[in-house]
């Protein structure tokens, strides 16, 4: 995608900032003459920013305000090791409502919607992301956070929510939980906005029946303002990105050279407008594509796929490349197969072994589906796996994001 001239100047202006004052990107942009970066190119040759980086930077490092301008921080979940923090000013906590409420825009909310948000508050930048958008659109917040499923549906139905913002495995938990208790007559939902966990055809298509509404993808990354700074539209044909606030790029994960649009690979962002934390080059990990043309919708900005994977959830099994969506893409085309499943790597007896354990639907026939999707992982990603069916419901839902590649070979 070509650089807008826009984008460009925003982006010498920031280099010229961050290269003269004490912070972080001074020191990562050491040598480099910002007067010489004269195009898109000389932009592509600066180095990239890593999520370890930021670690390092832990607690303030990334901070390039003054102390009297940050009014809050948030922080990545840090799963593995150092958390990383990010500082924001007020004009990048109203930025990223701006970005937010033009994100419910574009799923077609108003004033009159009320929202319910199940994403969690706190240092996670979910809930009060999602909140301060819908206050700056007007709607009315109903400020759940997650867990409490009694309580939940409760206030859904009490409130007449029309709208739920939740991860995808919540969302499905919710949906699955008001059909069983037979409450859907009660329910006024007519949207979801999902949060940007990669999900399949499947799982969309039965929550989106299950209660009865039409799905929009957010995406986000806490250390990129959080949620909001993307959203699929009506058509569903990727999420249209807010490059009035960030420049994006799509690079080969393992080289790093930047791709043509439409070719899969790892997601970089630069900030355009963030003040406490900027960011340059910011490898995300997430593996998507531009999508070349313009979206049915009508709205110019640019689009990338919906999240196919993250660079670090591929996994190689006998010389293969897997990334999660496929195995999404194949159960969904398998009828009686449910949307959930888990896929196992052991190393045993010196061969890797790949399970995987799919849930079915009742009734349908659990060793029949075990020889089809055997042979059907075989045809289409090119390894022998062990199936398993399980009953529905068996495998974990969790309120975030869940894993269902286990690697255990290491
Ligand atoms: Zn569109």
């Amino acid at each position: 995608m070509k650089m807008k001239e826009e984008q460009f100047r925003l982006i010498k202006e920031q280099l010229k900032k961050l290269t003269s004052i004490d912070c972080f990107y001074k020191k990562k942009l050491e040598g480099v003459d910002v007067d010489s970066i004269q195009s898109q190119e000389d932009f592509e040759k600066l180095p990239f920013t890593w999520k370890g980086d930021l670690r390092e930077a832990y607690p303030l490092g990334l901070q390039a305000v003054p102390d009297e301008e940050i009014v809050r921080i948030h922080s990545s979940s840090g799963t593995t090791g150092t958390p990383v923090i990010i500082p924001y000013t007020a004009k990048d906590v109203d930025d990223w409502a701006v970005m937010f409420k033009r994100c419910y825009e574009t799923a077609g909310l108003t004033n009159l919607d009320r929202v319910q948000i199940t994403p969690g508050y706190g240092l996670w930048t979910a809930g009060i992301g999602f909140q301060n958008g819908a206050e700056k659109l007007g709607a009315m917040v109903i400020p759940m956070g997650p867990g409490n499923t009694d309580k939940q549906l409760r206030m859904m139905m009490d409130m007449k929510s029309t709208v739920l913002c939740a991860t995808s495995s919540y969302a499905l938990l919710l949906a699955e939980e008001i059909a069983k208790r037979g409450i859907g007559d009660q329910i006024h939902l007519k949207k979801g906005i999902i949060g940007s966990e990669r999900w399949g055809e499947k799982m969309r298509k039965r929550i989106a029946d299950e209660l009865g509404v039409q799905l929009y993808d957010i995406y986000g990354l806490t250390e990129v303002y959080g949620p909001g700074i993307g959203i699929s539209c009506d058509h569903e044909c990727g999420m249209h990105m807010w490059d009035d606030f960030i420049y994006f790029e799509i690079v080969d994960p393992k080289t790093g050279k930047n791709l043509p649009d439409g070719e899969i690979g790892e997601l970089v962002i630069t900030t355009l407008k963030k003040q406490g934390a900027p960011l340059i080059r910011y490898r995300t990990h997430d593996l998507t594509r531009v999508i070349p043309g313009d979206c049915p919708c009508g709205c110019k900005y640019p689009r990338i796929d919906t999240i196919l994977g993250r660079t670090d959830d591929m996994v190689k099994v006998k010389g293969v490349n897997i990334f999660p969506s496929q195995i999404d893409e194949l159960i969904s085309g398998i009828e009686g197969a449910s949307s959930e499943y888990q896929f196992m790597i052991d190393h045993l007896n010196g061969k890797d072994i790949c399970t995987l354990f799919v849930e079915y639907q009742d009734g349908a026939n659990a060793a029949a589906l075990e020889y089809v999707i055997g042979n059907a992982f075989k045809a289409k990603i090119g390894i022998q796996v062990i199936v398993k069916m399980v009953r529905l419901g068996e495998l974990p839902r969790s309120e975030k994001k869940s894993t269902r590649v286990f690697d255990n070979r290491y």
